[in-house]
């Protein structure tokens, strides 16, 4: 597989990153996930723009244009030759040499990039797609800057671990009172009489390219869409439950710590919003 390390294009064994990079020392570092279906990036557009707003947040520097970022994207796919799967891309504070908490100046040091592909035949035929996930709840205790996309993954790691002992797909952090912020790695939705709620952007949640896109083909197919907080009680007594990402699409959820939701199977709304997102993205992929 060749990979992109700043500026060249290398096979990944030969791909090197300094032990003092802040990304590796610091979890200093912002990411993006594109998928891309028959050859093509779904919603480049989207995940540049949210990639911008991550540095401007940490004060740093794009090491690359957008022409160029979207060119590496092209060249991984093609040189990969990724007909289904995802593009990863990794921008970090650079490598000062040595270790230290203070931010190196951004006019003496670089900001560090690495992208990589991930071959995911299928990707949309996801057979979880069929039978939905089931979820448990943990306790939210991530930073309170989740709008920002870091590399700080280690709880939603440990999230999945947790509801792999438990037999389970995914979880979903709740802050007290039950009320739940979003998926390890996604963002969590319910569906109550045709309703679907979704909860509001803040700084509590990253907002998902892929929940803006549902939302707007939600609210151009007539459906109502609630942006407010629920909790886990709510979500067990909806009809249906699902997440979204780049990488899941819409995700399925039919159980929540123990509890299936309406017939147990996922349901026409989720069904519907998946089947809308699929070929609507893959018609402005580029
Ligand atoms: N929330 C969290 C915590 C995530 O990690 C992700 C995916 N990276 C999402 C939501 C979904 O975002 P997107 O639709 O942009 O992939």
């Amino acid at each position: 597989r060749t990979v992109y390390v700043n500026g060249e294009y290398l096979p990944e064994e030969e791909a090197k990153i300094s032990v003092f990079d802040r990304g590796f020392l610091m979890a200093d570092a912002v990411y993006e996930v594109t998928s891309v279906l028959g050859g093509k990036l779904i919603d480049f557009a989207g995940h540049a723009e949210r990639l911008h707003r991550s540095l401007a947040l940490l004060d740093m520097r794009q090491p690359v244009t957008d022409e160029e970022l979207l060119a590496v994207h092209r060249e991984l796919v093609a040189r990969n030759g990724i007909e289904d799967g995802l593009v990863y891309l990794q921008v970090t504070r650079g490598n000062p040499g040595d270790r230290d908490f203070a931010f190196p100046d951004p006019d003496k040091v670089k900001a560090g990039i690495v992208l990589f592909t991930q071959s995911k035949p299928g990707l949309a035929d996801n057979p979880a797609a069929k039978t939905g996930m089931k979820v448990i709840s943990i306790p939210d205790i991530r930073w309170g800057r989740r709008d920002i996309k870091t590399v700080q993954l280690l709880y939603p790691s440990i999230g999945k671990m947790m509801a792999k002992k438990a037999g389970c797909d995914d979880a979903w952090f709740v802050e007290d009172e039950g009320v739940v912020t979003e998926g390890t790695s996604n963002n969590a939705y319910i569906v109550k009489g045709g309703r679907i709620v979704t909860r509001q952007l803040s700084e509590d949640i990253l907002h998902g390219i892929t929940r803006a896109a549902i939302l707007r083909f939600a609210r151009e197919a007539q459906m109502v869409v609630e942006e407010r907080a629920f909790t886990v009680a709510e979500a067990q007594a909806a009809d249906e439950a699902f997440v979204t990402s780049a990488s899941a699409f819409v995700m399925p959820v039919v159980e929540i710590d123990g509890v299936a939701l309406g017939s147990g199977a996922p349901g026409p709304v989720t069904r519907r919003l998946r089947e809308i997102y699929l070929e609507e993205s893959r018609k402005a992929a580029i």
